[in-house]
Protein backbone atom coordinates (compact mmCIF):
# COMPACT_ATOMS: atom_id res chain seq x y z
CA UNK A 1 0.00 0.00 0.00
CA UNK A 2 2.78 2.72 0.88
CA UNK A 3 4.32 1.80 -2.38
CA UNK A 4 1.12 1.80 -4.29
CA UNK A 5 0.36 5.53 -2.58
CA UNK A 6 3.64 6.49 -3.44
CA UNK A 7 3.60 5.99 -7.07
CA UNK A 8 0.37 8.35 -7.25
CA UNK A 9 1.61 10.63 -4.84
CA UNK A 10 2.22 13.44 -7.01
CA UNK A 11 -0.56 12.79 -9.13
CA UNK A 12 -3.19 13.97 -7.02
CA UNK A 13 -1.35 17.81 -6.14
CA UNK A 14 -0.43 17.84 -10.41
CA UNK A 15 -3.99 17.54 -11.35
CA UNK A 16 -4.99 20.43 -9.15
CA UNK A 17 -2.42 22.44 -9.66
CA UNK A 18 -2.86 22.34 -13.43
CA UNK A 19 -6.44 22.49 -13.05
CA UNK A 20 -6.68 25.32 -11.26
CA UNK A 21 -3.90 27.27 -13.13
CA UNK A 22 -5.82 26.65 -16.70
CA UNK A 23 -8.70 27.60 -15.05
CA UNK A 24 -7.40 31.01 -14.00
CA UNK A 25 -6.07 31.09 -17.42
CA UNK A 26 -9.38 30.33 -19.07
CA UNK A 27 -11.18 33.16 -16.95
CA UNK A 28 -8.65 35.90 -17.49
CA UNK A 29 -8.32 35.08 -20.99
CA UNK A 30 -12.61 35.25 -21.25
CA UNK A 31 -12.45 38.39 -19.05
CA UNK A 32 -9.41 39.90 -21.32
CA UNK A 33 -10.97 38.79 -24.94
CA UNK A 34 -14.37 39.56 -24.02
CA UNK A 35 -12.62 43.51 -22.72
CA UNK A 36 -10.93 44.21 -26.00
CA UNK A 37 -12.87 42.05 -28.33
CA UNK A 38 -10.61 39.62 -29.04
CA UNK A 39 -11.79 36.53 -30.95
CA UNK A 40 -8.39 35.05 -30.56
CA UNK A 41 -8.17 34.89 -27.22
CA UNK A 42 -11.75 34.11 -26.53
CA UNK A 43 -10.79 31.02 -29.11
CA UNK A 44 -8.00 29.80 -27.12
CA UNK A 45 -10.18 30.53 -23.77
CA UNK A 46 -12.35 27.74 -24.55
CA UNK A 47 -9.45 25.34 -26.00
CA UNK A 48 -8.29 25.84 -22.46
CA UNK A 49 -11.30 25.50 -20.60
CA UNK A 50 -11.33 22.08 -23.27
CA UNK A 51 -8.41 21.06 -21.59
CA UNK A 52 -9.92 21.76 -18.05
CA UNK A 53 -12.40 19.08 -19.10
CA UNK A 54 -9.85 16.67 -20.60
CA UNK A 55 -8.05 17.04 -16.94
CA UNK A 56 -10.97 16.31 -14.66
CA UNK A 57 -11.96 13.72 -16.45
CA UNK A 58 -7.96 12.22 -16.35
CA UNK A 59 -8.23 13.18 -12.38
CA UNK A 60 -11.35 11.18 -12.01
CA UNK A 61 -10.05 8.08 -13.53
CA UNK A 62 -6.51 8.90 -11.51
CA UNK A 63 -9.33 8.60 -8.51
CA UNK A 64 -10.90 5.70 -9.70
CA UNK A 65 -7.73 3.22 -10.09
CA UNK A 66 -6.46 3.87 -6.46
CA UNK A 67 -9.73 1.51 -5.72
CA UNK A 68 -8.66 -1.85 -4.35
CA UNK A 69 -9.69 -4.63 -6.27
CA UNK A 70 -12.14 -6.67 -4.66
CA UNK A 71 -15.94 -8.41 -5.22
CA UNK A 72 -16.33 -7.96 -9.44
CA UNK A 73 -13.37 -6.01 -10.09
CA UNK A 74 -10.81 -8.36 -8.96
CA UNK A 75 -8.18 -6.36 -10.91
CA UNK A 76 -9.27 -3.03 -9.52
CA UNK A 77 -10.32 -0.37 -12.34
ZN1 LIG B 1 -4.42 22.77 -24.88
Amino acid sequence: MGAHHQRHGGAAAAFRWSVLLNALLTGAQLAIGFGFGSLALIGDAIHNLGDVVGLLLAWGAERLSLRPARGRFTYGY
